[in-house]
């Protein structure tokens, strides 16, 4: 009998069956697509030679996460690229934000009004990033905080909704930028927490930067599947699980799916009926006949662009598709280009362009016009360059991953309390009510993204219990 299968083979699911193999488990990881990579891969979506992200492109959390920092990574592959900026958000005057490793730089971007405020905001808890970072990635407390003074403090900051926390901004700039920031986990700003979540993407983007892996995400889920067989571990593609009966014996079963497939799998009926999906997502993949024709330079020098005029404009746009129902009229925008750094995207001279919108849950639309005229407001001539288009909205992503329901990419709604205590209010949230079964996809803590720490934190729940077992 196996110790462990896993199924499911994004990266926490792969980071899981990692780190029990590492610890001596035998593990075998069971993955329903042909290639393994969940939310981190790499795929020819329109032109032969155009290597596109489907998924995630841009890496402030993978960089920074104590999980991945403990794996050999490099070795089997994954080089990360950094542009000179971190991350740029450029206004429709042409001017723009910055969020660079340097505080004074991305201070200064803010101007003079709000500079002092951003450096008091984020230099207190720069020493201390790389503890806060994993105290932070382990609640609920999977361990003891190290520096619990400090992650106090942080929550102090943090745990209030986004729009007070930049109440400290006299000007847009800082505003828009922050708003941008807590965009990402597509939570409206005056959710419970969500200054802690614009305040981890500045912090992880100072630590450590905001990098693409080189050659695409495909490279984060090769290196660690590479090293899961090294450790022995089996991997088996093409197999998509039912039912538990689908699986060999084992003594315990972690899940990357979503709650409501594993209630299904599992047998586990109204458990997970409570948690809550969230807005959908519309995802462009261009490729383009060179680089985006941005009006503000520093955003032709950072692979990530948040495209979003205010913060007024962005936190509607979030209202729009998470609240009211309704497609956003500006979108507010999450764009990559990756081939500012990494020439193996494109053939020479050709650029790949990543863009995504919030749109409501299973939304059947089509925002391609909508997201291209509000670029035009960014970089003119956009649409000139265009060779090729591949367009996904909620329903092509879900059909993609079956975690990605009505297109919720971040496998749950990151909003109210389920932003923190998922996918139930619960100590023990890797946990279900039957005892040889766990959960680790990203609707669990610490949530969205690919930084493998949900299923670092559910290998951790995995190996205390099967050390108890004879
Ligand atoms: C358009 C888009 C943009 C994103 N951008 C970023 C970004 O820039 N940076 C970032 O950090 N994150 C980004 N994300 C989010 C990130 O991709 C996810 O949070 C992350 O991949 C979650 O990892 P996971 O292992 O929990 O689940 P997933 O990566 O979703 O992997 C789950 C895996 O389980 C498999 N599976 C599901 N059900 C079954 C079954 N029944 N049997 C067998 N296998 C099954 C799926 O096929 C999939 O391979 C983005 C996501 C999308 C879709």
């Amino acid at each position: 009998m196996l110790d462990v299968v896993v199924v499911g083979a994004g990266p926490n699911g792969l980071t899981a069956a990692v780190e029990l193999a590492r610890r001596g488990f035998s593990v075998a990881l069971f993955e329903a697509r042909d290639t393994v990579g969940g939310g981190a891969r790499t795929e020819e979506l329109t032109l032969p030679g155009f290597r596109h992200d489907p998924c995630s492109a841009a890496h402030p959390l993978g960089i920074n996460s104590p999980a991945f920092r403990a794996l050999p990574l490099e070795r089997y592959g994954l080089e990360w690229l950094h542009s000179e900026l971190a991350m740029a958000h450029p206004f429709p005057d042409g001017s723009a934000a910055v969020l660079s490793r340097s505080v004074a730089e991305t201070a200064a971007s803010f101007g003079p009004r709000d500079a002092g405020a951003y450096r008091r905001l984020v230099e207190p808890f720069l020493p201390k990033w790389d503890v806060l970072a994993r105290d932070f990635m382990s609640l609920p407390l999977t361990a003891l905080p190290r520096d619990p003074v400090t992650l106090a403090r942080f929550g102090l900051v943090g745990l209030p909704p986004s729009t007070w926390l930049t109440r400290r901004f006299r000007d847009e700039k800082a505003k828009t930028l922050f708003a941008g920031l807590v965009a990402h986990v597509m939570a409206p700003l005056g959710g419970l927490a969500t200054g802690a979540v614009g305040l981890v993407f500045a912090l992880a983007g100072h630590a450590r930067g905001w990098p693409v892996a080189r050659g695409g995400s495909q490279a984060i889920s090769d290196a660690l599947a590479a090293y899961l067989k090294d450790l022995g571990g089996a991997l088996h593609t093409d197999y998509e699980v039912k039912r538990l009966d689908d699986l060999p014996p084992a003594r315990a079963y972690v899940f990357d799916t979503s709650p409501t497939a594993l209630a299904r799998i599992a047998g586990l009926g109204r458990f997970y009926e409570r948690y809550r999906y969230g807005a959908g997502v519309y995802k462009i993949d261009y490729a383009l006949d060179g680089p985006v024709p941005w009006t503000a330079e520093e955003a032709r020098r950072a692979t990530t662009v948040q495209v979003g005029a205010d913060s007024a404009e962005i936190g509607a746009a979030l209202r729009a598709a998470s609240r009211e129902g309704r497609p956003p009229e500006k979108p507010f925008m999450i764009t990559v280009q990756p081939g500012v750094v990494d020439p193996t995207r494109a053939p020479a001279g050709k650029h790949v362009f990543w863009a995504y919108a919030h749109v409501p849950n299973g939304w059947t639309g089509d925002l391609t016009d909508t997201m291209e005229r509000q670029l035009e407001r960014f970089a003119p001539g956009f649409r000139d360059r265009v060779l090729a288009r591949a367009v996904a909205g909620p329903a092509e992503l879900a059909a993609r991953n079956a975690n990605y329901v009505g297109g919720d990419i971040g496998t749950g709604a990151a909003s109210g309390l389920q932003l923190l205590l998922r996918p139930r209010l619960s100590l023990h949230p890797y946990s279900t009510p039957h005892p040889a079964v766990f959960i680790c996809s990203s609707a669990t803590p610490p949530g969205p993204g690919v930084h493998g720490m949900s299923g670092h934190n559910a290998a951790k729940a995995v190996w205390r219990k099967l050390r108890q077992q004879p």
